[in-house]
């Protein structure tokens, strides 16, 4: 024993049990701050033969006259689809260890499934399950081999096994695991050891209250702690109290008192630190809960709202609303988090098998918790409430909303907390945001008659969220690929002006052949034939490409492109504005300096643009927080963005995500809370918040305006970009549409230029009169033979 544990061990036996869970509970707050975890599950009882025999288990019996000695495929896939219809993310498959060996009815029931050990059939069935209803399967098979486990760990996110006690005695006649050869310490320690060199997320713990000591107690914990410290694998302690069961050896055994429990829910979290994940299961001490948080986890473990405790059957799990009101009523916030725990998920390529990658990226959300919802930006679903209002106490959060009112610039770690919020805390920041919405913009939306004029998605480069750019080799994929003629340019311009609108947005695929002359001549032919509308186009990208092309500086090259008529940027391309992100994202597209460098040079020519940020896919707050950064620092240099436009990632036909490499955009509650941290980490620098109704759909849209927002951008006419990556929500929200959205939200709404100008009456009374859109043309790829 080291000097450290021999000192936590004097502290532990003379300290009252109040100091021990204080400091229990200060630790954890560490670690975890507010959140209290569970997961939600199916329990799939695969065979309740095992060839142990331990003392106080009602779960394993001998085979039975009539009832099958496995559950069959049929019967865990009812199981597994039950579990998926009432929104679970786990399958956990808790079965008794290596039944084979010990009952021939067992060998018999493999022989007939196709299998020859338990464990075999076992890896069939939860690859069966993640196939069939993407659940993430969790496995407590007992105990296992090395080459058991690597089988286990390609079809699942996590396995497990309770270490239980280090107690060798209590295997000797007269003991609980007397006869249950697995139950041998020295067994289950080289199955966690086995798992570590594995590299397997997993589960272990230690059950108290048969016949072990404190002391024992805590050498079984530090036994675990030094195998963590070696592989680094352990993602949950989980302090399991015994509970005597009827019909079982030891029915007439005292159970552990709540003081013994709280005590060594303590003493594990004081053994393993703030980081470690501490489980108490709330269904064996369900009249102590928030002493159970007061002691220091911060799991509850998986709870089921469809099958039983197999293991505890008496012990119903509680209600999920039912734990959430406890752990608020215990000043904490309940989140669903997956089998595997964030830390490990964030590290997949450590941690799981490739081939598990997609299905745990699909179920995750930018922390790594459980998804809980079905809606995604560009999806015609209902919104999700936003942030039930828990009750849980948020003084970091306040102090940092506090902060920001005075006009001081937040640090990097106080804008990650902002995205981080959940519950009660994100309602404040949304609420804070709103606020500061009204100080600095008003109670007015505004919007703008535009066109997107999307002029080819012939693309050389290899951006991996992008489904609209088309190689020349790939016109078969998503669609052909198209070149616009000038003529249908102008012509598009031209019937953007007569429906009402003052700005053409054009943007397009850094086509091979372009040049800057390319973007030159567009912009004079669009200027030519409607002198009057605002031509608002080429991401920076396009502007380093036309300088590249034209061997100009950029600055050069942006006034040529201002003398022919151009008159603002859009901020896109900035996807996140962080390398490490770029280099996975958009390894070939500018670097985020490059792209600093572009708007900057166009703000010095007073060029304004806009800025904007993709978000959702695979990245996470941290990088949020730099983007946002780093546009207030440029604003604070230039003050020439217009505004701040969210870009939530739609999944559905990127690359990215059917490759399995991104996440399925950002969920609902960081959706809106992009617009509302957005509008309190600028400022009050950037005054415009914009919300894309074509991606966060009508409702989302009308939520962010709740959240900080006050410009629902374009009506767009023609929108392109968004619906070749899926999204749903058409392509043109019409004036009066616009109008009744912000309506229905109680606030004014005013029609605005690009530059937030009111439009003159007649474009305002055209924009309303406006005729269908004629059909458009889409002229095919073809080769430039000069520079156009
Ligand atoms: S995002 Fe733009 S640069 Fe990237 S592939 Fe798509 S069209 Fe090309």
């Amino acid at each position: 024993m080291q000097d450290g544990d021999r000192a936590l061990g004097a502290f532990l036996d003379q300290a009252p049990l109040a100091a021990v869970m204080a400091a229990a509970a200060r630790m954890r707050d560490l670690g975890h701050g507010t959140r209290i975890s569970y997961s939600r599950k199916v329990f799939i009882p695969l065979t309740r033969l095992c060839r142990d025999v331990c003392a106080y288990c009602t779960f394993a019996h001998p085979p039975r006259d009539g009832e099958p000695a496995f559950l069959s495929p049929d019967a865990v896939l009812a199981i597994a689809r039950a579990g998926a219809a009432a929104g679970c993310n786990e399958a956990l498959f808790t079965l008794g260890d290596k039944p084979e060996l010990r009952y021939r009815a067992a060998r018999d029931a493999l022989d007939c499934l196709g299998h020859a050990s338990t464990i075999g059939y076992l890896a069939a069935m939860a690859e069966l399950v993640l196939k069939e209803t993407g659940l993430l399967p969790h496995v407590n098979p007992g105990v296992m081999t090395g080459d058991e486990i690597a089988l286990l760990r390609a079809v699942s996110v996590s396995q497990g096994i309770m270490l239980e006690s280090t107690a060798e005695r209590l295997c000797a006649p007269g003991g609980p695991h007397h006869g249950s050869p697995d139950k041998h310490p020295a067994a289950r320690l080289e199955t966690i050891r086995q798992a570590g060199m594995h590299a397997v997320p997993f589960t272990t713990g230690i059950l108290i209250g048969i016949g072990e000591t404190r002391a024992e107690r805590l050498a079984a914990l530090l036994a675990l702690r030094d195998l963590h410290a070696r592989h680094g694998h352990i993602q949950e302690i989980i302090v399991q109290n015994f509970r005597a069961k009827p019909g079982t050896r030891m029915a007439a055994t005292r159970e552990p008192t709540r003081e013994d429990h709280l005590w060594t829910v303590a003493a594990a979290r004081l053994v393993f630190g703030p980081g470690m994940n501490i489980q108490a299961p709330p269904n064996l001490a369900p009249n102590h809960l928030a002493l159970l948080v007061g002691a220091g986890i911060n799991d509850w473990g998986g709870v089921s709202p469809v099958t039983p405790d197999h293991v505890n059957p008496e012990a119903p799990w509680p209600a999920i609303a039912a734990l959430e009101a406890a752990t608020n009523a215990a000043g904490k916030e309940l989140v669903a988090r997956l089998p595997v725990y964030p830390a490990f998920a964030r590290e997949a390529a450590r941690w799981l098998d490739p081939g598990l990658v997609p299905a745990v990226r699909c179920a995750m959300d930018s922390d790594a918790y459980a998804r809980c919802e079905a809606w995604a930006p560009g999806l015609a679903l209902p919104v999700p409430g936003l942030a039930r209002r828990t009750g849980v106490a948020t003084t970091a959060t306040d102090d940092i909303l506090a902060k920001v009112e005075t006009g001081a610039a937040l640090a990097e770690a106080e804008i990650v907390h902002l995205f981080e919020t959940r519950g009660e805390a994100a309602a404040r920041v949304c609420a804070a945001a709103d606020r500061m919405r009204a100080d600095v913009a008003g109670e007015t939306v505004t919007y703008v008659v535009n066109r997107n004029i999307n002029y080819t998605n012939v693309c050389g480069y290899r951006c991996r969220f992008c489904a609209f750019s088309k190689g020349r080799g790939h016109a078969h994929l998503r669609g052909a690929a198209y070149d616009l003629d000038r003529d249908e340019i102008v012509r598009r311009a031209r019937e953007a002006w007569a429906r009402g609108a003052t700005e053409v947005c054009m943007q397009g695929g850094i086509h091979p052949d372009y040049t800057g002359r390319t973007y030159l001549a567009i912009t004079e032919a669009v200027k030519t034939a409607v002198p009057d509308i605002h031509i608002h186009a080429f991401s920076p990208l396009e502007v380093m490409q036309g300088a590249r092309t034209l061997g100009l500086p950029v600055r050069d090259f942006l006034r040529e492109l201002r003398a022919a008529g151009l008159g603002s940027l859009p901020g896109t391309a900035a996807e996140i504005l962080d390398d490490e992100v770029r280099a996975v994202l958009c390894p070939d597209k500018l670097s985020t300096e490059e792209w600093l460098a572009v708007v900057r040079a166009a703000h010095g020519l007073g060029i304004r643009t806009t800025a904007t940020i993709l978000y959702g896919h695979l990245e996470a707050p941290l990088h949020w927080a730099r983007h946002l950064l780093r546009l207030r620092a440029l604003q604070a240099e230039t003050g020439g963005f217009t505004e701040f436009v969210p870009l939530p990632f739609v999944h559905m036909e990127a690359p990215v995500y059917l490759k399995g490499g991104a996440r399925r955009g950002p969920t609902f509650r960081e959706a809106v809370l992009m617009h509302a941290v957005a509008r309190i980490a600028l400022h009050p620098l950037i005054a415009s918040i914009q919300t894309s109704w074509v991606k966060m759909g009508r409702d989302g849209a009308a939520a962010a305006l709740a959240a900080g927002a006050n410009d629902l951008g374009g009506t767009l006419m023609n929108e392109s970009i968004s619906r070749a990556a899926g999204t749903a929500h058409g392509q043109e929200l019409p004036p009066a549409e616009m109008e009744r959205l912000a309506a229905a939200h109680g606030r004014p709404v005013r029609q605005r230029t690009t530059l937030y100008a009111d439009p003159p009456a007649a474009r305002r009374a055209a924009s309303f009169a406006a005729d269908a859109l004629d059909p458009v043309i889409e002229t095919p790829f073809r080769r430039h033979v000069a520079a156009r």
